[in-house]
C-alpha cells in the first residue's frame, strides 16, 4: 500500500483511495475547487518518488519534469514525500483594478498582472484570493490589450462565494494569485482561411470575444460565425459592440439564441444546441470553440463530432462550478 509523507505526517492509503480526498480526510490542509483537473488548485510536488502520469495531463512539461500532479486526479501506485506549498511559487500576483457592469448579471474584471504573464486570449485562470477561495475564468483580454491587463467576464450568482465578491465594491484593488495561463482554448494562426465555428453560452462569450479579436488581428479570411446563447434576452451581454463588428468585418456573422422570448428581430428561439446543428448540413472542415454551460458544450461537442467535425479541431472549455 502506498505512502505519503507530507508536512511531517505519514499516511498510508490504498491504491483506490483518490489523494485530495485521503489528504482531506486526515486533516491535511490542501486548497482545492473544482476536484475536476481543471483549476490546478491542488497542485501539488513530489519532492521524492515518481507521481502518477495521470494525473499530471494539462499541466506543462517542465511542471511535469519538476514533480508537479494535481492532487484530485491521483491515485497512487508508490511511495511519495510531497510539498503542498510549493505550487506558490508558480503563481503571479496581480490586483483587481476595475469592475464594470456587462449587463444586469455579468461584470467585467480588469486584473492587473504583477509580473509578466504570457497568455493567449482565450485561455483561463485561476483567480485565487488571499483567503484561498480559488474559481477559473476565462481571458477574453488580448496580452497587448487593455494596458496589460487581464479581462474577465464574471457572471454573478447571487450566492456565489467568489463572484458575488468580484461584483461587490470591496473586491476593488485588492491583491489576488493568478495560476495558470490554463487550457487550450484558443486561436493558432495558420489555415487563415478555414471556417471557424464559436459557440457560447452566457460567459461563454469571454473566451470567444478574446478569440474572436485575435482570428481578426490575425487576418482570418474564412467565414468567422459566433453564436451566442442565454436563457432569457438579459443574458445577452456585448451586443452593440458585436454587431459593429460584424458589420465591419464581412466574413464575421454574429448570431444569437434565447431559450426564452421575447425573442426579437434575428434572434433564434430555442435550444443553443438545436439552433447550432441546424444550421448546416455537415460541420466538416471547421475549427470549432465552445466554452460555457458544461452539459451544453459537452452535448454539443459530441453532436458536433457526429456532424463532420473532426475531434482535434473541436476545442472546449466547460465551466465547471466547484462542488459545495
Ligand atoms: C475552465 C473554467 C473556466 C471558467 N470561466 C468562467 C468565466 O469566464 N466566467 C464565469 O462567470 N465563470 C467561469 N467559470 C465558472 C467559475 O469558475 C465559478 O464556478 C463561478 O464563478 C461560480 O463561482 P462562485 O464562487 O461565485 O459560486 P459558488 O460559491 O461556487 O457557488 C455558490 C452557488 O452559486 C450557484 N452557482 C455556481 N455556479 C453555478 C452554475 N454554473 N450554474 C448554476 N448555478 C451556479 C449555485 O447556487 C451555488 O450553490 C469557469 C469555470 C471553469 C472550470
Amino acid at each position: 500500500m502506498p505512502r505519503v509523507h507530507c508536512d511531517g505526517r505519514d499516511l498510508t492509503l490504498s491504491s483506490d483511495d483518490n489523494l485530495l480526498d485521503a489528504l482531506l480526510g486526515a486533516g491535511v490542509q490542501v486548497a482545492s475547487s473544482c476536484r475536476a483537473g481543471a483549476c490546478q488548485q491542488c497542485l501539488v510536488k513530489a519532492v521524492r518518488g515518481v507521481p502518477p502520469a495521470s494525473a499530471q495531463s494539462g499541466l506543462k512539461d517542465a511542471q511535469r519534469a519538476q514533480g508537479y500532479f494535481l492532487a484530485c486526479q491521483a491515485k497512487l501506485t508508490e511511495d511519495l514525500t510531497l510539498s503542498l506549498s510549493a505550487a506558490r511559487e508558480l503563481d503571479t500576483p496581480g490586483s483587481v483594478v476595475s469592475l464594470d457592469a456587462l449587463s444586469s448579471s455579468v461584470v467585467r474584471v480588469l486584473v492587473r498582472p504583477g509580473a509578466a504573464f504570457e497568455y493567449r486570449a482565450g485561455q483561463y485562470v485561476t483567480l485565487i484570493r488571499s483567503d484561498g477561495l480559488a474559481r477559473s475564468y476565462s481571458l477574453a483580454s488580448r496580452p497587448d490589450s487593455d494596458g496589460g491587463c487581464l479581462e474577465l467576464h464574471v457572471r454573478v450568482f447571487p450566492q456565489g462565494r467568489m463572484s458575488g465578491w468580484l461584483a461587490s465594491a470591496r473586491a476593488l484593488h485588492a491583491e489576488v494569485s493568478l495560476r495558470g495561463p490554463l487550457g487550450e482554448c484558443f486561436y493558432v494562426p495558420g489555415q487563415p482561411a478555414q471556417p471557424l465555428l464559436l459557440v457560447g453560452t452566457g460567459t461563454g462569450l469571454a473566451p470567444l470575444w478574446g478569440i474572436l479579436h485575435d482570428a481578426l488581428a490575425a487576418g482570418h479570411t474564412g467565414p468567422i460565425e459566433l453564436w451566442h446563447g442565454a436563457r432569457t434576452a438579459g443574458g445577452l451581454y456585448l451586443v452593440s459592440e458585436l454587431e459593429a463588428l460584424a458589420a465591419r468585418h464581412r466574413n464575421f456573422t454574429y448570431r444569437r439564441c434565447l431559450l426564452e422570448g421575447p425573442a426579437g428581430v434575428g434572434v433564434e428561439l430555442g435550444n443553443l444546441d438545436v439552433a447550432v446543428l441546424a444550421s448546416a448540413t455537415s460541420f466538416e472542415g471547421r475549427r470549432v470553440f465552445l466554452c460555457g454551460d458544461a452539459q451544453l458544450v459537452q452535448q454539443t461537442k459530441r453532436k458536433i463530432f457526429l456532424k463532420g467535425a473532426a475531434m482535434r479541431e473541436i476545442h472546449a472549455d466547460a465551466f465547471l462550478a466547484s462542488p459545495a
